[in-house]
């Protein structure tokens, strides 16, 4: 349910030169004071030879491409060349043939675009074991196709002891949500435990109500509401905390399971040219932080991983020192434990969102704060003091404010430091609050996926008034004043999460075929004065998201000696109407050197 539109001109080379002048990834970098003339074409300046280390030969040459490199210059070159799992060389086609040896691999781009291998700053990874375990209802636009989608599950996985699932949205059903006759019907005596596409709401048959003991009579609990009938019964329908109520009723997935949930994962993001991922909330002792593990051990991981431990409200402080025994862990390798994760409030489709001014639908509601700011500033003085980054979800415009309230906090308690806070989704953000990100070096986390006119959009319409709708998911503010923007997609919350669709949507602000969305109007931008450009897009899925990850001197680049991870693409995005980028696709992708995905289109 997305949809494309076209009005962007064609990006020409005055737009790569000017890229040079967005803050690389530092806030700090001083933008230059003149502008270069405008090109007579669109083609992309090549640079001369820059950088070489004579006399040895490399594993990989490729020439005769556009390889825009994303370094602090935005330098564009036509070669590059591989050794081992590093870039060698990056320059002009003949410094390039001095690299190749007899055993090297030539490739040839013949025009063809290089960018660094994407980093996405938000993405479950861990959750792929739901897309090969579980029965999927995402992208699914109505209540028929879920049942018929439930059923057909079922049919193929005879013998069943309870049935997970996710995807169902919101929209598609009353306020009080989706109700426990629609599942009995088609599954009277196992449970069943279906995500909402936002994993803030489950819908429930009367099966998993009856295992957890779910009455009428019981109240909801803290952070959590069950939804009820008319008479008070619950209807199948358990909102943010209310869902661990029925967490019990269905085995848990093994650590095995989630392993070949992640091989999964790394072929799909592989072909979406992604090979670094920040996966948020990790718990200790469970599956989920053994399977990243187990699959690093067998030398299966082909993505750089860094991971945040969930944090609590209920947690005591002493948890840090937990965090730092799993960080001593899980160090040294692809993955790596470097942040903790806190939830600051809901979601603005849940009304849990916590906002500054009430909701227009519940005009005594402002929504949910989940943590007490005392203790919540005390957890992050703690956590900073131990070394970790904080990795916030905040929607509301109020949630963010005592989000970075905390940091501030934590910032007076333990000293100036090199912290890259991250915040995430920022659905409604007070302006003053965006050069604050500035001040305290946070590093914001759009999902630029959603910055679109879709159902979610009606709906915020309903519950946020037109104004406030109207200014949902800022982007341009963050660039503008000097905050490092890192996009990610929320996977699974986003499928698939393909970053080429999320840099369209960033620059156009408008649905397109590559993102999945229901009722979608490309006749009307989301708040078009946040629209980024192509370059600052690019920048939030390379370099930014590394120095998100403290990762600027491996990845997010094409420098010489930083890891070889990078991608080739069958368009060059530069040269293409903006409305067509999700359309380009990944040809080859390249992590540290190896060749992990090759398309069927590609042709060597
Ligand atoms: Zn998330």
């Amino acid at each position: 349910m997305r949809n494309t539109f076209h009005f962007f001109a064609v990006i020409t080379i005055l737009a790569i030169l000017i890229s040079g002048c967005q803050p690389a990834p530092a806030p700090t970098s001083p933008p230059p004071t003149s502008t270069p003339p405008p090109p007579p074409t669109h083609t992309i300046e090549i640079k001369p030879t820059e950088t070489a280390i004579p006399h040895e030969t490399a594993d990989i040459v490729l020439t005769n491409g556009v390889i825009y490199t994303v370094d602090n210059a935005r330098s564009v070159y036509s070669a590059m060349a591989v050794k081992g799992d590093t870039i060698v060389y990056v320059g002009d086609d003949q410094g390039a043939s001095e690299w190749v040896g007899d055993q090297t691999r030539l490739i040839d781009l013949q025009g063809k675009l290089v960018l660094p291998g994407l980093i996405d700053a938000h993405n479950h990874a861990n959750f792929a074991v739901s897309e090969v375990f579980e029965v999927p209802l995402w992208g699914i636009q109505t209540v028929d196709g879920y049942k018929q989608a439930i059923s057909e599950f079922l049919a193929a996985h005879p013998g069943l002891q309870g049935l997970k699932g996710g995807g169902w949205i919101n929209p598609l059903f009353p306020p009080e949500g989706p109700s426990k006759e629609i599942l009995d019907e088609l599954a009277p005596d196992i449970p069943v435990v279906l995500g909402s596409e936002d994993y803030h709401s489950v819908w429930v048959n009367s099966k998993a109500l009856e295992m957890a003991g779910i009455t009428k009579d019981t109240p909801n609990p803290a952070g959590g509401i069950i939804e009820r009938d008319a008479e008070g019964n619950p209807n199948g329908t358990l909102r943010e905390s209310a869902a661990d109520l029925v967490s019990e009723t269905i085995p848990a997935y093994t650590a095995d399971q989630v392993m070949e949930g992640l091989k999964y994962f790394q072929d799909m993001a592989h072909s979406f040219g992604i090979t670094t991922v920040h996966v948020p909330h990790l718990t200790i002792g469970t599956p989920d932080l053994e399977a990243f593990r187990q699959l690093e051990n067998l030398n299966e991981m082909t993505i750089r991983f860094r991971g945040a431990l969930g944090v609590e409200p209920t947690d005591d402080p002493s948890i840090v020192e937990q965090f730092v025994d799993a960080r001593e862990q899980n160090k040294g390798g692809l993955f790596e434990i470097s942040a903790a994760k806190i939830f600051m409030d809901g979601v603005v489709e849940g009304s849990t969102a916590y906002l500054e001014e009430p909701y227009v639908h519940k005009p005594d509601s402002r929504g949910e704060l989940l943590w007490d700011p005392e203790k919540y500033n005390a957890i992050c003085a703690a956590l900073e003091k131990a070394g970790f980054q904080i990795h916030v979800h905040s929607i509301g415009d109020a949630a963010t404010r005592i989000t970075l309230d905390g940091f501030a906090f934590a910032h007076e308690q333990n000293g100036a430091g090199d912290r890259r806070h991250m915040v995430t989704h920022l659905q409604l953000v007070n302006p003053e609050d965006i050069l604050r990100f500035a001040e305290l070096n946070v590093v914001a986390v759009p999902q630029p996926y959603w910055f679109i006119v879709d159902s979610y959009y009606t709906q915020a319409v309903e519950y946020l008034g037109q104004e406030r709708a109207d200014q949902q998911y800022p982007m341009k503010s963050f660039f503008t004043n000097d905050v490092v923007v890192a996009s990610a997609s929320d996977y699974n919350v986003t499928v698939p999460p393909n970053p080429l669709a999320a840099i369209e949507a960033g620059v156009t602000r408008k649905w397109n075929e590559g993102i999945t969305a229901i009722d979608t109007d490309t006749s009307k931008a989301l708040n078009p004065s946040e629209a980024v450009t192509l370059e600052e897009m690019i920048a939030s899925f390379t370099i930014n998201g590394a120095y998100a990850n403290f990762l600027e001197n491996v990845t997010g680049s094409l420098e010489v000696g930083k890891k070889a991870d990078f991608i080739i693409l069958d368009k060059n995005i530069f040269e293409i109407p903006v409305e067509e980028i999700h359309t380009a696709a990944v040809l080859l992708t390249f992590f540290e050197g190896a060749e992990v995905y090759r398309s069927e289109a590609y042709l060597e």
